[in-house]
């Protein structure tokens, strides 16, 4: 997989037309000529097999994008065809998580509404000789398929009967045959050079109820048996899938004119499959298996920890829906597999935010800076910008007084030239405050800094007409008795190298400082009503947001990006 040179524009896939990606550029073209009577319906088929990633946001972005810009209706379809590992509470999350990106479906489908369909149509298969019971176990059918340079061999049980794979699919399904030891396969051509001709198995026999339908069922249609009928079934006019499934188109068409046969539409109409680059991310594994083993065996905390690539994870990191949909245009879709930088998604959530989120000062590793000369009592209402970026954003007040806090690294004793932030004799400003010059400090018996103490200098109060003094750095503070606790966590990559997904073994390529939390933090009145979720750039610092379990009296904020991409430029 090459790596996407994301300076380049790439969100074209090579199109003519500027502004619109391959597969808009197919929809227009099948709108011209009028194809399915001009209807365009789309789908996005998550498995209810684990919580949604970026990456189904890039799918999501798709199926229903184009519906919004050329008129139609996108369904939502759970492929619940999988009993054994899927669950409601994958539904319902996915379900919160498509409607946060900003779609809405039409329909909510399920892939079990449609069994007994897929059950009449497979009896119907097996009716017409196009498919049988197979015996063998699942090694000796993958043996017998062959490679694409050599041709399979046909399976012992291919010229059954009609009447007895009847009898042995229905007794699949009562429950009468044990789980692996038989199968329903479609008899199409074990020499064909796609493999997937090669006698597809259509159904096996899983003896765990369905969420949904119970017990009902002991036989579950596979993918290619249940993906292009359910589209068909619905109305599905553009079937959008990653890239993976271009070999499995030939068959998925195959199903489809069976089905045509057996359940006529309108004449004109029928699906059609296209295939787009599945996004991948560095430092980020995508695969819905890995994700839940990081969940069940405790390296996060849950499907919605800030570090999991996941909506529920990224939505409680901070990351905006716009963000997200703002990264998923600038990648665009291609028909070419890239790993693409996550320092682009990190870019462009930092660009949202940087428009919207209010400005704050928090103090993470305290030290308490003393204004010998400000009045003892005296308390100051000053006015702070919310964004700079947008006057209409307004401003609010934080409260300076004579015992404030700075951050313990914009200290120091015995600096070098190159240090521009507080040192002993060395002026610097305030935000919004005033110039103040540090005249000492105060240690403990170990040699540790405790307080730093300074004079103020009331003539070079912020807003007042300039003075001539140059200072060559300011300073974020919080007044020590305004400001409240709150314990801030500290986010890095979950995986210490670039593709973890190419190594068999993620385990040792998990990050030990993903986390690090900070307890001692100190933050502006402000923040005391910010409501969960919340985004806030904290000046200097980065983009921060409410954490979920953040509440009064015990505040805690998420990083969601610093301000910079400190790991090497990538973007213009
Ligand atoms: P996994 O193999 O991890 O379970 P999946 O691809 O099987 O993932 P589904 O729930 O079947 O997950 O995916 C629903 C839709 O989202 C499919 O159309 C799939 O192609 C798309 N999708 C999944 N992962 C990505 C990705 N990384 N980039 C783009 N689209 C994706
Ligand atoms: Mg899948």
């Amino acid at each position: 997989m090459h790596r996407q040179n994301i300076t380049q524009n790439i969100t074209n896939g090579g199109n003519k037309k500027k502004g619109i990606n391959f597969i808009e550029s197919i929809i227009e073209k099948d709108l011209a000529k009028g194809k399915n009577d001009g209807k365009i319906q789309t789908r996005f088929p998550p498995e209810p097999n684990g919580y949604l990633h970026i990456g189904h946001a890039k799918a999501i972005c798709i199926d229903f994008g184009v519906v919004q810009k050329y008129g139609g209706v996108c369904n939502l379809r759970f492929d619940d065809t999988n009993p054994t590992k899927e669950d409601m509470e994958y539904v319902n999350s996915i379900m919160e998580d498509v409607r946060w990106l900003g779609f809405n479906w039409g329909n909510i489908y399920y892939a079990s509404d449609y069994f007994q369909k897929l059950w009449d149509f497979a009896v119907q298969l097996i009716k017409a000789g196009k498919a049988y019971i197979d015996e063998q176990s699942s090694e000796e059918i993958a043996l017998q398929k062959g490679t694409p340079t050599r041709i399979g061999t046909n399976s012992p049980y291919r010229n059954r009967p009609s009447e007895e794979n009847l009898d042995l699919f229905n007794k699949m399904n009562k429950g009468e045959i044990p789980e692996g030891a038989m199968v329903l396969r479609a008899k199409i051509d074990m020499s064909n050079p796609n493999m997937h001709f090669r006698d597809p198995i259509i159904y096996r026999i899983v003896n765990h109820p369905h969420q949904r339908t119970g017990k009902t069922w002991k036989v579950y249609p596979m993918y290619d048996f249940a993906h292009g009928q359910s589209d068909y079934f619905e109305g599905v006019t553009h079937s959008i899938c990653t890239l993976e499934f271009v070999t499995h188109r030939p068959l998925y068409d195959w199903f489809i004119d069976q089905l045509k046969e057996f359940y006529p539409k309108d004449v004109n109409y029928r699906p059609f499959q296209y295939e787009f680059n599945r996004l991948n991310l560095t430092y980020t594994i995508m695969s819905k298996r890995k994700l839940l083993q990081l969940v069940k065996e405790g390296f996060v905390k849950g499907w919605d920890d800030p570090r999991m690539p996941t909506l529920a994870g990224l939505r409680r990191r901070g990351y905006t829906p716009e963000s997200i949909r703002n990264f998923v245009e600038k990648i665009g879709f291609t028909k070419f597999e890239a790993l693409i930088d996550i320092a682009l998604l990190e870019h462009s959530v930092r660009e949202d935010l940087n428009a919207k989120a209010k400005r704050v000062s928090v103090i993470i590793e305290p030290i308490k800076l003393i204004l010998i000369n400000y009045p003892k009592k005296k308390i100051e209402m000053l006015e702070a910008a919310n964004n700079p970026e947008n006057d209409l954003a307004g401003t609010h007040q934080i409260a300076f007084s004579r015992e404030l806090y700075i951050e313990r690294e914009d200290f120091m004793e015995n600096a070098p030239k190159n240090f521009f932030r507080m040192t002993p004799g060395g002026e610097i400003r305030l935000k919004n405050a005033y110039i103040v010059k540090c005249i000492g400090v105060k240690k403990n018996k170990i040699g540790t800094i405790e307080e730093i103490y300074a004079e103020y200098d009331p003539q070079t109060k912020s807003g007042l007409p300039a003075s001539n003094r140059k200072v060559k750095s300011t300073l974020h503070w919080v007044s020590a008795e305004h400001s409240l606790p709150a314990e801030i966590r500290l986010y890095d990559r979950l995986f210490v190298v670039e593709n973890p997904s190419e190594e068999k073994d993620f385990h040792k390529l998990i990050n030990p400082y993903s986390l690090i939390v900070k307890t001692g933090a100190r933050v502006e009145q402000e923040l005391e009503n910010a409501h969960p979720l919340e985004n806030f750039q904290f000046q200097r610092l980065g983009y921060f947001n409410v954490d979920l379990d953040s509440k009064k009296g015990k505040l805690i904020f998420n990083r969601t990006v610093s301000l910079k991409d400190s790991k090497g430029k990538v973007f213009p």
